[in-house]
């Protein structure tokens, strides 16, 4: 496959090119080859994108909402029918394994365009009688937003944003990570396809700079991030300024607490799903894995025999179950947390090396008696390390469990239904689970609490974060003044 996009750019429904803008490598990390260039929007690429959205939206907002809708419900078929080119372009972008790939990425992209785009024309507002008089309220689109994604779920962020978006009647500039810039440009080609007019999706590629750059324009009314904390302060103060609104989709350093009687099998799959999938670089990932003393040795043993199925291999290969790490960079930062467990006293149960072949592999790796100041348990890693802490009661657990700025997500595993609702209240996190772990459906609502971030993505609560309410008094008779 050709992974070199026809251009860097996709504005105004074409491909759009200007060699003046930085480089981007686009590097292949199961093999470290560079795959293609690309080059960061100048200051008249971004003007060219803010200039087509703000046109198109007032066209697109015109429309009928079932007519939106039909749009994004098209754009899902066409994602479906292309899910393998398109897992493939993924699998070259982030090198994630085309297993995962296959059944997450454009799918879950398409669940997001086919789920807004039915909801679409329910989005109304409402009558509210006042006596003879009434007042209405119109839910109306924000206007031009912002999509600012991440690395690893790059077609994902990009529909996650783009559909509730577009259903509201906005329109979209979205900036992918310059680490993997391929697969939303796909994104807005095929919105474009099923009917979007020209300028309702536009896509710009580019470093930090390129997304600091779009908040401040006084064009633009929304900014959505899915990124790291650091990043997210930034966005958030550059955003307040212009008083815009904001969903922030940050780190984060999740528990999943697993009781005595929990199911070990379920419990060691929730564990594994929760720090090993897509090689651990998944926001929502419950890393701090709490584990009754009870059953510690039997979860550390089947844990231990479970991880023999990993198969790390070529990404592309339907077999491999385990990637490289997104780039030299994230690999690195990766291996100093092995030395950091080490260092501060953890016991390596498994993993805890670079693999040795080419491409930004390293092997799955558990710590177990981690401590809950160990620099393990408390910074994200975004990789496949696991740390294993001991705890003997839930009043003890949940404290502890809830003893981080962040609060992405949580997890329980228990036999015992009331237990596993009183923890689910308890925890401090925007996205829990039990008995499970990092379900992410279209249908349910998933973001942060504390640092991990403001608003929420998918579900009917999307809705709100890229709408506004306005409410219209109407007098029936006649109106009285003082003088
Ligand atoms: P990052 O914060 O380094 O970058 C995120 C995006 O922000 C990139 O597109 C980057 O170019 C852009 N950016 C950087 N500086 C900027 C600035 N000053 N103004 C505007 N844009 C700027 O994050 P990353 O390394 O790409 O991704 C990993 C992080 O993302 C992790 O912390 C992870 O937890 C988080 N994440 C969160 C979710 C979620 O839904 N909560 C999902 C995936 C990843």
């Amino acid at each position: 496959m050709n992974a070199q996009p026809e251009a860097s750019h996709f504005i105004d429904g074409k491909y759009i090119e200007d060699r003046t803008g930085d480089v981007i490598e686009v590097i292949y990390p199961a093999t470290g080859d560079v795959i293609a260039r690309l080059h960061a929007a100048t200051p008249a690429i971004v003007d060219q994108a803010l200039a087509a959205a703000k046109r198109a939206q007032k066209e697109w907002a015109g429309w009928t909402a079932t007519a939106r809708g039909r749009v994004l419900r098209r754009a899902a078929d066409i994602m479906r029918d292309r899910n393998h080119d398109l897992s493939v372009l993924e699998t070259y972008d982030t090198g994630k394994p085309y297993q995962e790939t296959s059944v997450v990425d454009a799918t879950s992209g398409a669940d997001a365009l086919e789920y807004f785009g039915g909801l679409a024309a329910s989005i109304t507002g409402e009558h509210i009688p006042l006596g003879d008089d009434f007042v209405y309220t119109r839910r109306e689109p924000l206007g031009v937003c912002i999509g600012i994604g991440a690395w690893n779920y790059p077609t994902q962020i990009a529909c996650w944003k783009a559909a509730p978006a577009l259903a509201c009647g906005n329109a979209m500039v979205f900036k992918p990570s310059e680490t993997t810039p391929l697969c939303a440009l796909k994104v807005a080609e095929i919105l474009v396809e099923a009917g979007a007019p020209a300028g309702v999706c536009n896509v710009i590629q580019g470093y930090g700079a390129v997304g600091a750059s779009l908040i401040t324009d006084p064009r633009v009314d929304k900014v959505s991030l899915t990124g790291s904390v650091p990043t997210g302060r930034k966005v958030y103060a550059a955003a307040a300024e212009g008083v815009r609104h904001v969903t922030m989709e940050l780190g984060g350093k999740s528990p999943l607490v697993i009781f005595d009687d929990a199911d070990l099998e379920n419990a060691v799959s929730g564990a594994i799903l929760g720090n090993f999938y897509s090689s651990g670089q998944v926001c929502s990932n419950g890393t701090r894995v709490f584990v009754q003393k009870g059953i510690k040795d039997a979860f550390l043993k089947r844990l231990t025999e479970r991880l023999e199925g990993v198969k790390m291999g070529d990404p592309q290969d339907p077999d491999t179950n385990f990637g490289p790490m997104v780039s030299e960079n994230q690999r690195d930062i990766v291996e100093g947390f092995f030395t950091k467990g080490v260092e501060e006293g953890a016991t390596l149960v498994t993993g805890g090396k670079r693999v040795d072949r080419d491409g930004f592999y390293l092997e799955p790796t558990v710590f177990a008696d981690v401590t809950d100041d160990m620099t393990i348990a408390r910074d994200e890693i975004f990789g496949p390390v696991m740390s294993v802490l001991d705890f003997d009661t839930e009043e003890e657990v949940l404290a502890r469990a809830n003893d981080t700025e962040f609060g992405l997500a949580a997890g329980v595993f228990t036999a015992d239904l009331t237990r596993a609702h009183r923890m689910a209240a308890g925890f401090e996190a925007g996205t829990c689970y039990i008995n499970t772990y990092n379900d992410a459906p279209v249908e349910a609502p998933f973001g942060g609490s504390k640092m991990s971030g403001v608003g929420r993505e998918n579900s009917k609560a999307a809705i709100e974060h890229y709408s506004q309410i306005k409410g219209v008094y109407v007098r029936m008779g006649d109106l009285e003044a003082p003088f």
